[in-house]
């Protein structure tokens, strides 16, 4: 037989080797910043479109290559930094592996501008799928200039499976914060679109630190620093009363690198240990200095893994030196988690009825019953009966701050719907004629009907009485608010502000009332009327880290995200003792849904067994 074996071409070879280096636009931002640092930069401009889809940019003033070096950038192991495989060992740039702008241009249009400060003229490149289209002699400026455009034009499964430009922008956002937060003796800036993100000037680590995150974060960070043999710590960790819901804020640099180690950020967690709540995460900036010769950050493509000699010790002092630090700032003492929400609020006000004079209802809407304004409703407080003075069904889950303090005696005041209201499920079961309920390990409801019983998961079941609750106000006319007795001020950073921003008027017909909008604080002077106030920055945090990270390409509907987003937030958690009551209320709250079986992200929200299944059980 003859010959099989060929070799590849080499622009097989590059499109190949491009798919471990370019996951996304971001995978080229972040090339591109790096070989700008190693390049001796003072300053770099990041210019993106579209996400990245259309262009990325990136312009340096560094000390540029000649006409050869530019030519063999593009060429697959061409590299300026290292001579030999040892030299992967003891290394001090951010490249080794010389592959970067070899798969770039193997699956994008990509033009080069460079100039060295000791000649007159520079080079202009042109390369499309690797073919150079053009090369010329162009005045520029000293330093790189690196345009990607059209990325994945000639691999349209790639480029289909890039996600919506939200979710594009957040990744290349995170690759520019972590590439800036290593460097701040460089300055920064960042484009999207035309319009400026980021203006990061030379500064120290903590002022790189607040313009990043905006001026509020000032406060929230505690110096740490550590000197010993094996390792140098240095930056800061959050106040652990900052703590937050996402671990956005969680950065781990060595030697100036952005790492991910879950075994470094456990040492974080139980320096934390005590300090915050169960279920949120301290925000960290941290800076490690070890000998490069101790590390292998070989062990992963795209170099945000990395291996350390001696795992053990740096775990070890990092734990430590974080705790002192803590202690070192008094943090201690000052918290309070337990903190009664009673005490908020001014003895004259606490024993009033917050309702009369601060809401506003439509007193003829009644969200649940558009043909029969007779029929009882499940949720008295929408209908604006003015004797009810709890401020709706829902808020009494919501905050679950009936743990023994305000409002019980109201419960006897709240009339149950009747069974004839709980809509079409029943008609199938049949509901045995007396209802009780049980609560199974605080996470379950039992609950019997004709044929056998129910098992209904409470906090799926009461997410999707929230999210019919929600898209109903979100996507109707009428909307019903809470005034707040003051203004209720956010901060949040630009991209944070960004995001808020475009979800406003979905957010306002849902019941929120902004004041005043700027760019790194929002006012709420009005809240939806089963959003507890304390919870406002965690709903508007989760709902912010939901757009980014969980929005799916198509059919995204953004009233859609909001209902789902709040209900999660909102919905009774397992592990909630519930009353009989609230019980009841919540199973015919569940049934009343238009879909009752699934949660709003499509899980069965219970299941049924009959009477037959259980007597097979004991055959
Ligand atoms: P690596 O960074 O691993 O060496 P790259 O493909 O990213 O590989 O870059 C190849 C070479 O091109 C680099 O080693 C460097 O010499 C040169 N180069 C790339 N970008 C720049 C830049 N912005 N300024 C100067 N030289 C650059
Ligand atoms: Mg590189």
């Amino acid at each position: 037989m003859a010959d099989i074996i060929q070799l590849l071409p080499d622009h097989v070879a590059n499109q190949i080797a491009a798919g471990e280096v370019v996951q996304r636009p971001a995978s080229v931002v972040k090339e591109l910043l790096e070989n700008a640092i190693d390049a001796k930069s003072s300053t770099i401009k990041l210019l993106v479109k579209d996400a990245g889809k259309t262009l990325v940019q990136v312009i340096d003033d560094g000390i540029g290559m000649s006409v050869t070096d530019a030519r063999l950038s593009f060429e697959r192991h061409a590299t300026s930094k290292i001579r030999s495989a040892e030299d992967l060992f003891q290394l001090n740039t951010k490249g080794f592996r010389g592959e970067a702008l070899a798969s770039i241009a193997a699956i994008a249009h990509v033009e080069l501008k460079t100039k060295q400060e000791q000649d007159e003229v520079g080079t202009a490149i042109t390369i499309e799928g690797s073919e150079i289209v053009s090369q010329d002699v162009v005045v520029t400026p000293t330093g790189t200039s690196i345009a990607v455009k059209h990325l994945f034009f000639n691999i349209p499964a790639r480029r289909n499976f890039l996600k919506s430009n939200t979710v594009e922008i957040r990744h290349i956002i995170d690759e520019f914060q972590r590439v800036a937060l290593a460097h701040p003796s460089i300055s920064f800036v960042m484009y999207h679109n035309g319009s400026e993100m980021f203006n990061l000037p030379q500064s120290n680590y903590r002022q790189r630190i607040v313009n990043i995150f905006g001026p509020k974060t000032n406060e929230k960070l505690v110096p740490v620093n550590e000197d010993t043999d094996v390792l140098k710590i240095s930056g800061f960790v959050g106040k652990p009363e900052y703590a937050k819901k996402s671990r956005g804020e969680q950065f781990f640099f060595v030697n100036q690198r952005f790492i991910k180690s879950a075994y470094l950020n456990h040492a974080i967690t139980a320096a934390f240990e005590g300090l915050i709540k169960e279920g949120t995460h301290a925000s960290y900036f941290l800076n490690l200095e070890v000998n490069p010769q101790t590390i292998d950050i070989n062990i992963h493509p795209t170099k945000t893994e990395i291996k350390f000699d001696d795992e053990h010790t740096l775990y070890a002092i990092l734990r430590a030196s974080v705790k002192h630090s803590l202690g070192q700032f008094n943090i201690a003492p000052v918290l309070d988690f337990e903190r009664d929400a009673n005490l908020d609020t001014p003895y004259d006000y606490s024993n009033k009825s917050a309702s009369t004079p601060t809401i506003e209802v439509d007193r003829s809407f009644n969200p649940f019953n558009t043909e029969k304004a007779a029929a009882p409703s499940r949720s008295s407080s929408y209908s604006g009966r003015k004797e009810t003075s709890t401020a709706g069904w829902e808020s009494l889950y919501v905050g679950m701050e009936s743990k023994g303090t305000k409002s019980k005696q109201d419960f006897s005041e709240i009339q149950f719907e009747s069974v004839e209201s709980t809509a079409s499920m029943f008609d199938e079961v049949q509901m045995a004629p007396k209802q009780t309920t049980y609560q199974l390990q605080n996470k379950y409801i039992l609950n019997t009907i004709k044929s056998g019983m129910l098992v209904i998961d409470q906090h799926r079941a009461h997410q999707r009485v929230l999210y019919e609750d929600f898209l109903k106000f979100i996507t109707g006319k009428d909307t019903v608010s809470q005034q707040l007795l003051f203004p209720l001020q956010i901060q949040l950073s630009k991209q944070e502000h960004d995001i808020v921003f475009q979800l406003k008027s979905d957010l306002e017909h849902a019941g929120f009332v902004f004041q005043n909008f700027e760019d790194h604080m929002v006012e709420i002077i009005g809240l939806p009327i089963n959003v507890p106030e304390s919870e406002v920055s965690i709903i508007l945090e989760q709902l912010i880290s939901d757009v980014e990270h969980e929005v799916p390409d198509a059919n995204f509907s953004a009233a859609d995200l909001l209902a789902k987003s709040l209900a999660k937030s909102l919905a009774i958690k397992s592990g909630q003792s519930l009353t009989q009551i609230e019980q009841d209320h919540l199973v015919n709250s569940l049934f009343a849904c238009k879909e009752p079986n699934v949660s709003p992200t499509n899980r069965p929200t219970f299941i049924t067994m009959t009477v037959d299944e259980l007597d097979k059980k004991f055959m």
